[in-house]
């Protein structure tokens, strides 16, 4: 190497760097340089990198693993102050009247705020280093506020782009007249009173948060989301593309998740959902699908068509028994060339956000489902996470791998977890044994976030505190106490 190094802002250096790139390159022993732009000037061995640049900040990554952050891309971010409330005997299609309702008609812009600064630095902990949220924030200034102070990339929706909210299906066994039924369910749902109510209040917000796409450096930028499950008539969703497609950016909507909102839109549309999107022209290489656990063939062939993503969340079908793991056609998808991410849903549908947990179910139900043990790798887990979860929120330029001009955002873990011991494969070791247990330092856009298991910026400890009383206060004014499981059945008499 001639001459005098490079300037960098940051060097990592000493990693086992999974870079995931097109060829899958692995430097057991690399390196990583970061420029002031934020974003990585070189990744290779640690004797040529470490020849090659000088940089303000060293990190050594003692030999552990760094590999680039993961994306997720179906979570809703405001939720988190009612953690794990709903209790186990709650049924799905009581779950948005007795709690998600309230929950709307009493949160305020401090609370949505708390939420999505727990949701973030949680995301971070677990190596997550960019999010695309679900358009269900009320206040999405208060959204991008908090993603900003932990410095984690935040990919905004409106809020609620719907104009039929009484369609909504999660869970709800329709009967045959699908949405023909949606004035008397209109009576049975919690209005949201911030929520758009009618096609021209969903439009008068529709694309708001594509002004923060102006700056090319934006750490939040901005979607375009419509919640879905029979919520949006089909002229509103056909809006929503158009605007997602001129923006040239994803288009992000709840799509098959149970059997009943399957059914409702197979009912409206006449046919199977996804092929009935592909004929008129919805569904397309921008788009995301949060869910879609119930695709029949037909579906599958027009998804692969297509070129649509699907955002997997398989603990939010567990957690709610919607058998994504026997019915889910994920994996089957995935092995056929499909682009499939990953998601955790929210703070009762998985209860963590945690893409570690996501990937490592993923491939786990899919070769039980399968009896295979070959039929998903952990390499398979690794990809969605980061070059898919890239792809599924149109970032696959910036993010999801660690090349040299992409954004740094990068997940160094550390050997010092029982876990890691022995290192015999360094790839095995995180994906069955630590997963984000060995999460130690986060860099995003190349800035130091989480250094050594410590917030660089926040007091951990006083924000928790925060967020505890501002939980407490919230829970005491939408009315509910929190409701122990029913009895265990092995305590039960007769
Ligand atoms: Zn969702």
């Amino acid at each position: 190497m001639n001459g005098k190094p490079q300037s960098a802002r940051l060097l990592i250096r000493n990693g086992y760097v999974i870079t995931m790139d097109d060829d899958g390159t692995i430097f057991e022993n690399g390196a990583i340089a970061i420029g002031d732009s934020g974003r990585i000037l070189a990744v290779g061995y640690d004797s040529d990198i470490g020849l090659a640049f000088s940089a303000t900040k060293t990190i050594d990554a003692g030999g552990a693993p760094v590999h680039p952050g993961f994306v997720e891309c179906h979570l809703h971010a405001s939720y988190h102050l009612f953690r794990s409330v709903l209790p186990d005997q709650l049924v799905e299609s009581e779950s948005f009247d007795t709690f998600e309702g309230h929950f709307y008609n009493t949160v305020n812009d401090e609370e949505e705020y708390f939420s999505v600064l727990l949701a973030c630095m949680e995301m971070v902990r677990n190596g997550s280093t960019c999010f695309m949220e679900a358009g269900t924030i009320l206040t999405p200034a208060m959204a991008a506020k908090a993603a900003n102070e932990v410095g984690v990339r935040a990919i905004l929706g409106d809020p609620f782009v719907w104009d039929q909210p009484q369609g909504f299906a999660q869970g709800k066994t329709e009967d045959k007249q699908g949405c023909s039924t949606c004035a008397a369910q209109a009576k049975l749902h919690t209005v949201l009173e911030r929520a758009p109510k009618t096609r021209a209040e969903a439009l008068a917000v529709l694309g708001n948060e594509l002004r923060r796409n102006a700056d090319p450096d934006a750490l939040v930028t901005g979607h375009v989301a419509v919640l879905g499950l029979g919520t949006a008539s089909e002229e509103l969703m056909m809006e929503a593309k158009a605007c997602a497609d001129a923006a040239s950016v994803t288009l992000n909507i709840h799509q098959s998740y149970s059997p009943a909102d399957t059914e409702a839109d197979r009912n409206r549309f006449g046919k199977d959902p996804l092929v009935h999107l592909h004929e008129t022209g919805f569904l397309s290489r921008n788009v995301t699908l949060g869910h879609a656990n119930h695709l029949t063939d037909a579906e599958c062939d027009a998804l692969l068509d297509s070129g649509a993503s699907i955002a997997w969340a398989p603990a939010a079908s567990m957690m709610w028994g919607h058998g994504s793991s026997l019915h889910g056609r994920h994996a089957e998808l995935w092995r056929r060339g499909a682009s499939i991410a990953l998601g955790s849903d929210s703070p009762n549908w998985s209860n963590d956000f945690d893409l570690w947990r996501q990937a490592n179910l993923a491939v786990m139900a899919a070769r039980d489902v399968h009896m295979d043990r070959t039929y998903l790798i952990a390499e398979d887990g690794l990809y969605m996470a980061t070059r898919g979860g890239a792809r599924a929120v149109g970032l696959e330029k910036q993010v999801g791998s660690l090349e040299a001009g992409k954004r740094a955002d990068i997940v160094i873990h550390t050997l010092d977890r029982p876990e890691m011991v022995p290192s015999t494969n360094m790839i095995r070791n995180l994906f069955y044994a630590s997963r984000s247990k060995s999460v130690h330092t986060v860099v995003i856009d190349g800035r130091v976030i989480l250094e050594e298991g410590r917030f660089t910026q926040l007091d951990e400890r006083a924000i928790y505190a925060e967020i505890r009383e501002a939980s407490r206060s919230l829970l005491s004014r939408m009315g509910h106490t929190v409701e122990a499981n029913a009895v265990p059945r092995m305590r039960r008499q007769g």
